[in-house]
């Protein structure tokens, strides 16, 4: 046979272990290059230990909160180190779990870096081996930006979601920079567990993207619970003194810390991946360039995930893998598809949406009927909580499709899941009024808003 493997791909995360696993039990030979731990960021410093963190964050409230239920909870402690032991001891586990799925399915693992020597030859750095492939998949993923900006000094005292995972101390006060989902999300994991959280963003309001009415509801959140958001700011510098962080604003202000967290955007790995040794062509923040169904400039090389700075998101990375691996071998192009991708923040409460925001509607030039309601859900009628839910459907108001469904309350993202189907199909206004609430639960609003809000244009 002229190539060692039919498939080679190099980085084992969510989409490169999907990849991987669909090919080989395709009966293709299949080789995987991992030079960390399986699972990638998702599993090891992503999105799993963070969702386990923001369950810790949320006792805190839960504790309160029972009071209003008749139910004396003695003085509370928490202890960091035991959440982070036992959150390594799981992450550990999936580890397990995803090598173990990797090897059944018939893939052959090589726990080592791989790097490009030419467009169907990879050098695996550890064992010195070199092996050649039909196809190469570069599912390299991505990594927290590590810069304060060109000139600003300090970053070298800072940290990233990376160590925010593994501190050894549990920082009393964290400043954190940014106003995306890993600012919003940490600052309330650390506010929920006891530090005091400060948010510097640059920009006029957080989470640019999300829908206008659903930013301002978390914003007022925060204030309101006690996370100190502040906005149009940026760091001058960063200086350690003694035990502390000293933040330094471009509005004069010094906020002392013991930690500082950047979180101002990932960036794609592709730094001494050798891709011009095979020709492949990168953007200007690093990422493989792919078409739609995730191919490179180079007709054997295919890019998926994080790396190619589409949506960088965990089942977006596993849908490019099933596409890819459909083209592939099924004789089947399949494109993927970004519209209706369901995402959500996990702030306290959370922000979850799918379709269209209001905004984009109208720029996409729909007229549209907007659903609104603001209400108190009913757990927090006795637990004395200042939240109030809010749910928002955008309609078009010429063909009444549900273009968009946002929430921002506890449970959004589990609900909007849901509802994510029912908007990827298409549903209609008159599909949601004709579904007989569930009752009594927050989700039944989305069927239950009869009356528009406004019209616009
Ligand atoms: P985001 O792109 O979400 O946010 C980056 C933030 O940093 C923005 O607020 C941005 O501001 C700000 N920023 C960028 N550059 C600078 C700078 N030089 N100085 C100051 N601020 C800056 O990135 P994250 O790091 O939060 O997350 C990366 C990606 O990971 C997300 O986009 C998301 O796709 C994924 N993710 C998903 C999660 C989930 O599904 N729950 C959780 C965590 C991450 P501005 O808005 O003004 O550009």
């Amino acid at each position: 046979m002229k190539y060692d493997f039919d498939l080679f791909v190099i980085g084992g995360g969510s989409g490169g272990v999907r990849a991987s696993r669909m090919a080989a039990l395709r009966g293709k030979r299949v080789g995987i290059a991992e030079e960390y731990g399986f699972g990638g960021t998702c599993v090891i410093r992503g999105c799993i230990p963070k969702k386990l963190f923001v369950y810790a964050a949320q006792f805190g409230e839960d504790f309160e909160d029972a009071a209003g239920f008749g139910w004396t909870v003695p003085e509370r402690q928490f202890d960091w180190n035991t959440l982070v032991a036992n959150k390594n001891k799981e992450i550990a586990r999936l580890e397990d779990i995803y090598r173990e799925n990797v090897l059944k399915a018939g893939a052959e693992i090589f726990m080592e870096r791989a790097e490009f020597l030419d467009a169907h030859t990879l050098h695996l750095t550890k064992s010195g081996r070199k092996v050649t492939a039909e196809h190469v998949l570069v599912a390299t993923g991505g990594s927290p930006v590590r810069t304060l900006g060109p000139g600003v000094a300090g970053a070298e005292h800072c940290i990233t979601s990376n160590e925010a995972f593994y501190l050894r101390e549990f920082p009393r006060r964290i400043v954190i920079a940014g106003g995306g989902y890993i600012a919003v999300e940490f600052a309330h994991i650390f506010h929920g567990l006891g530090s005091d959280v400060t948010l510097l963003y640059r920009g006029e309001k957080i989470l640019r993207g999300f829908d206008d009415d659903l930013r301002d509801c978390l914003t007022a959140s925060m204030h309101r619970i006690g996370i100190r958001l502040v906005l149009h700011r940026n760091i001058r510098r960063v200086d350690k003194k003694g035990g502390s962080l000293f933040v330094d604003t471009d509005h004069g202000e010094m906020i002392e810390a013991d930690q500082v967290m950047l979180a101002v955007g990932r960036a794609p790995n592709t730094k001494g991946l050798g891709l011009e040794k095979a020709g492949v062509q990168t953007g200007a923040k690093g990422e493989v360039k792919v078409d739609r169904l995730s191919r490179t400039n180079v007709p054997h090389i295919y890019a998926i995930g994080d790396v190619t700075d589409r949506l960088q998101l965990t089942p977006v990375a596993i849908y490019e893998a099933m596409c890819l691996t459909a083209t592939l071998w099924d004789a089947t192009p399949t494109p993927v598809d970004y519209a209706n991708v369901p995402t959500a923040v996990f702030s306290r409460p959370e922000i979850a949406a799918v379709g269209l925001t209001e905004a984009r509607a109208l720029e996409a030039g729909h007229a549209i009927d907007v659903y609104q309601s603001t209400f108190r859900p009913l757990k927090h009628t006795l637990s004395g909580r200042d939240h109030r839910a809010r749910f928002k459907l955008v309609v078009d108001s010429t063909t009444q499709r549900v273009l968009g469904c946002h929430v921002f309350g506890f449970d959004a993202a589990e609900i909007v899941q849901v509802a994510a189907v029912a908007v990827k199909m298409g549903a209609r206004k008159s599909d949601f009024d004709a579904t007989v609430a569930l009752h009594p639960t927050a989700a039944e609003e989305l069927v239950t808003m009869r009356t528009k809000s406004y019209s616009k244009p």
